[in-house]
């Protein structure tokens, strides 16, 4: 006589098989995706397949600088530890944005990444004028300005969303940062920064982005109030939006970094684990599957040996050299402001993996 726990096994193992067909033709639900963080073996195992058969064993980066160019914002994110009052910040100058960049091409960056706090006194001229002193002065691929810059842009010059878009692209923007997402649940956005853009702006922005030429990365914050279930809600509302647009060029998940801001004292300092880590990458990879193939590894939040981990949990990038980085500093990464290409391709040999250097349209170079 075959045994009750046979059966019920059988079944699991019938239901994984016909879950694992759904989300291999990109029919994943939302339901699937709760089943897989409930069962994290079955969910890495899927997510390490698929990552094979998007990307093979190539693991890319990009040779890259970050410039934070101000940190006067009039924000209140409970999360952040970067901001500061007008008068106790800084504001580079465009000579020295001009400068860093310099430095930069000179050692072989092809993608400069620019954002900053939301300084009062900054309208559409402003964020114009560096965009087109660098494309004055360099051949770089410009990715800058989250969609809550876009916004206060937009707020301060008394600009449609869809006008200073337009306009930032006609002065040299390239592709633009889908940060500001956090989580993209407003119950959830409501309690770590209720002044900021509602998760329908931020959707607004990222579509009138995509449909006028600009591509956008998308992003995920977690690791802090959220549950599985808004997890799930931000990673399908990134995969409603790609199929729609197509513009988004990877998915990259940041943990949350709890030191020097308010929301980390509200959890008691408690930071993600490599566990939460691994299942979010992962889920990443699932719910995107066949609209979105790159899920990037931040080693500056997972420090470099967490994102050289991260590769067999459904990752395939390891982001960009950076040169400098300001505002996961502030919060409390430790994995210092530059990797060095050098470095990169170590820690993806390390990993048994074949590094690549790639642009910011994931074109390999
Ligand atoms: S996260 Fe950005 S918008 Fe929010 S307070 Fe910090 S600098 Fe300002």
């Amino acid at each position: 006589m075959v045994s009750v726990r046979a059966v019920a096994a059988a079944a699991c193992v019938a239901a994984a098989e016909t879950l694992y067909e759904r989300v291999r033709k990109g029919d994943v639900t939302k339901n699937d995706a709760m089943f897989l963080v409930k069962n994290p073996h079955l969910l890495f195992r899927i997510a390490d397949e698929l990552r094979r058969a998007a990307c093979g064993d190539v693991v890319t980066y990009i040779v890259n600088r970050n410039i934070n160019f101000t940190n006067v914002c009039i924000g209140s994110c409970k999360f952040c530890a970067f901001r500061r009052k007008t008068g106790e910040g800084y504001l580079l100058g465009i000579e020295e944005v001009i400068n860093k960049i310099a430095e930069a091409v000179e050692r072989g960056a092809v993608e400069v990444c620019i954002q900053g706090g939301l300084h009062p006194d900054f309208c559409i001229e402003d964020y114009c004028e560096i965009l087109e002193r660098i494309k004055e002065n360099f051949d770089v691929h410009i990715h800058a300005f989250s969609p809550m810059e876009v916004k206060h842009a937009a707020d301060n010059s008394k600009l449609g969303i869809e006008d200073v878009l337009k306009e930032l692209k006609a002065a040299g923007l390239d592709s633009m940062p889908g940060t500001a997402a956090e989580i993209l649940v407003d119950k959830v956005r409501h309690e770590i920064c209720p002044k900021k853009l509602r998760t329908e702006e931020w959707v607004k922005i990222i579509k009138a982005a995509h449909r006028i030429g600009i591509p956008t990365t998308a992003t995920m914050m977690f690791g802090h109030v959220e549950t599985a279930a808004h997890r799930i809600e931000h990673l399908f509302l990134i995969r409603r939006i790609q199929q729609e647009t197509k513009g988004f060029t990877e998915f990259i998940p940041l943990p949350f970094m709890p030191k020097n801001n308010e929301l980390g004292r509200m959890i008691g300092g408690r930071a993600p684990s490599f566990f939460e880590c691994a299942v979010v990458h992962a889920l990443a990879r699932v719910v995107l599957h066949g609209l979105c193939d790159n899920i990037q590894a931040s080693w500056v939040k997972l420090t470099p040996k967490g994102a050289k981990k991260m590769l067999d949990f459904g990752a395939n990038d390891l982001g960009g050299t950076l040169m400098e980085e300001n505002i996961s500093k502030a919060a409390g990464a430790t994995s210092g402001e530059y990797m060095s290409p050098e470095a990169l391709e170590r820690l993806i040999r390390e990993a048994g993996r074949i590094p690549r250097k790639r642009n910011t349209l994931y074109e390999l170079l």
